[in-house]
């Protein structure tokens, strides 16, 4: 099934949407199983998790870390991480910075924007991600580059509330997307969207999806 579903999804997302396979909890075939169907980008919300899985698995696959972020984890993830999504503090980004020099990589990142009304949600208020843009300490990290923004909202069915959360990063996106360009950071990928939303997400100006369940089924 997992090829079918992927295949389904793929066809009918827009071409610029980049759809990442939220594997998380799932065994390496069934990684290996969408590798097969095409697929090359791999999303996991544990750093230790998804280096064991690059260690067994193809080596063109860019893995994401989509999950929320332990400093001291980094360096588990350093010399291979394709893009980091959920970053909501400067003392991440620093030792991402610093974790990255040490294997003279430059490594993309994106800030995880607040949009959800839940309280239990990470992330940053637009404000705060303005402030980190434009700060002399985020300016002089050499070693990762800020490429866009990312954002989950409420778990709900109301589409209003949806649409909503998501026409609101999307607008603070385009907002900040010409003052903050600079050598670390140019914004151009908008991580939003889940099984349960992505369809939403990209009519609210997504390009970037992270479906887990609709492609490898429900996790335990
Ligand atoms: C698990 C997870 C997803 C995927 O969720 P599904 O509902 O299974 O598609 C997307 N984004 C983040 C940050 C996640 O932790």
């Amino acid at each position: 099934m997992i090829r079918e579903n992927l295949l389904k999804i793929k066809e009918s997302i827009p071409e610029n949407v980049t759809l990442v396979a939220v594997s998380k909890t799932k065994p390496v075939e069934d990684l290996q199983a969408a590798y097969d169907a095409g697929q090359r980008i791999f999303g996991e919300n544990k750093i230790q998790e998804m280096a064991s899985k690059f260690d067994v698995l193809p080596k063109d696959i860019q893995w994401h870390m989509i999950g929320h972020l332990q400093s001291n984890k980094v360096k588990y993830m350093a010399h291979f991480v394709d893009l980091i999504h959920g970053i909501d503090k400067i003392k991440t980004l620093k030792e991402i910075n610093k974790q990255a020099k040490k294997h003279d990589r430059v490594i993309n990142c994106l800030l995880q924007a607040r949009i959800a009304k839940e309280e239990t949600k990470f992330g940053l208020s637009f404000d705060d991600i303005a402030t980190i843009l434009q700060s002399l300490e985020f300016k002089e990290l050499e070693n990762i580059k800020v490429i866009g923004l990312m954002g989950m909202a409420t778990f709900t069915d109301n589409k209003s509330q949806l649409k909503e959360e998501f026409l609101s990063l999307k607008n603070f996106f385009d907002s900040q997307q010409l003052i903050t360009e600079n050598n670390n950071c140019k914004l151009q990928t908008l991580s939003m969207g889940m099984s349960g939303d992505y369809n939403l997400a990209i009519e609210n100006g997504s390009s970037m999806i992270r479906v887990g369940s609709s492609i490898f089924g429900n996790r335990n």
